[in-house]
């Protein structure tokens, strides 16, 4: 008798629109996709004073929408936020929300879309499946081709100084998403190069995810890395360049629905402490961690990244460990091309903090337990050191 499939699930939200420069007639489609007519968009000041939602917000006024902005959004968002984001809600009696931005601003979208009417408290949502209830229709619009948080079911908040805690569930999960890669323009060469490289690492990591891999997330994976392989220099060197803009977006949400089904692993762990201690971008993290994590996984990942050789690169010749050899060097390639800083002594790290940033990378459990290879704090240093 021959293998069967192994037995997995694939969530995701319920739909997905692209269009370039349809949120300059976002209140036309709400019309036809939602009945609720008061909305909150959860945003951060800077898109806010700098008038990317203005004809976004002409447009759903001109169709009959009743319009609250929350733009208090922050990056690593405080749990403080979703209160006072709930609390702009219920005062506008709002019964639609739109988060539209970056991860953050996505994030608390999801949570206030469920705080606006539940009846257990924040505290009691921290964790996998402990939301009750339902939440009020929920739109998701990145306006960066990175975080992948338009389809996922996590937010992450902080709690403390340094504690961050996550909320996992179906319910986070959006209504509908829209891509208009027009948002992503205006966007630097560096923070659409960090964005753009951490996609690229959820897609790699979600295809050599250890347990929960499977053929959907593997589907997503590989397109998402060919789109964002292909695209990535061109987004960055010519930002307004539209056929580069919207294969990224459309490559970031690939990669987040493939991780959002098969986790992402070490290069994250190692990541999230240096965002911690140092105040780095996610994606700046992410850049600076691929290339030891990706020799580090070598020993065990190997035919797979034979495979996503062939994807980036074509039918290759040689063996497996040749094939895989080379993903490595053009992954290396494609972010030094990229122009983001390689080193973390050129971010400013320093070299007496790595055995603590180590041991930190440690408590990511939730996530090493995902990588192709077990990660040892020992292990951890050498790869910190590796990336110094
Ligand atoms: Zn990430």
């Amino acid at each position: 008798m021959t293998q069967g499939i192994r037995p997995f699930s694939f969530t995701s939200p319920g739909a997905l629109h692209l269009e370039w420069g349809s949120a300059r007639r976002l209140g036309e489609l709400m019309a036809g996709w939602f009945s609720q007519r008061r909305v909150l968009i959860v945003t951060d000041k800077f898109l806010h004073q700098a008038g990317l939602l203005d004809p976004a917000k002409a447009s759903l006024a001109a169709h009959g929408f009743e319009v609250t902005v929350f733009d208090d959004v922050v990056a690593d968002p405080p749990e403080a936020l979703v209160q006072s984001a709930t609390a702009a809600g219920h005062n506008a009696r709002c019964d639609l929300v739109i988060g539209l931005g970056g991860g953050s601003s996505m994030d608390i979208a999801k949570l206030v879309a469920v705080m606006l009417v539940a009846e257990q408290p924040l505290a009691a949502m921290y964790g996998i499946g402990n939301v009750q209830g339902q939440r009020v229709p929920l739109l998701q619009v990145p306006t960066t081709a990175g975080t992948g948080s338009e389809v996922t079911n996590i937010t992450i908040l902080t709690t403390g100084e340094t504690t961050k805690m996550g909320v996992v569930a179906d319910q986070l999960y959006a209504d509908r998403v829209l891509l208009d890669a027009e948002l992503t323009t205006g966007l630097p060469a560096m923070a659409t190069a960090a964005t753009g490289i951490d996609a690229m690492v959820h897609a790699i990591e979600a295809y050599t995810s250890a347990h929960k891999k499977n053929p959907l997330s593997d589907a997503f994976a590989r397109e998402a890395l060919k789109l964002l392989t292909q695209n990535l220099v061109t987004a960055c060197t010519d930002g307004g360049n539209r056929q580069a803009r919207e294969a990224m977006l459309l490559g970031a949400t690939l990669a987040g629905q493939a991780f959002a089904n098969s986790p992402v692993a070490a290069v994250h762990a190692l990541a999230y402490p240096l965002g911690g201690h140092y105040h780095l971008s996610h994606g700046l993290t992410n850049a600076l961690m691929l290339g030891p994590v990706l020799r580090f996984n070598l020993p065990k990942a190997a035919p797979l990244y034979a495979e996503l050789a062939e994807v980036v690169m074509g039918q290759q010749q040689g063996d497996t460990a040749a094939r895989a050899q080379a993903f490595v060097a053009y992954m290396e390639a494609l972010m030094d091309a990229s122009g983001a800083p390689r080193r973390l002594r050129d971010v400013k790290v320093s070299q007496e903090s790595l055995p603590m940033l180590a041991k930190d990378a440690m408590a990511q459990s939730r996530l090493l337990i995902n990588n192709p290879v077990e990660v040892t704090e020992a292990d951890a240093l050498a790869l910190y050191q590796q990336a110094f």
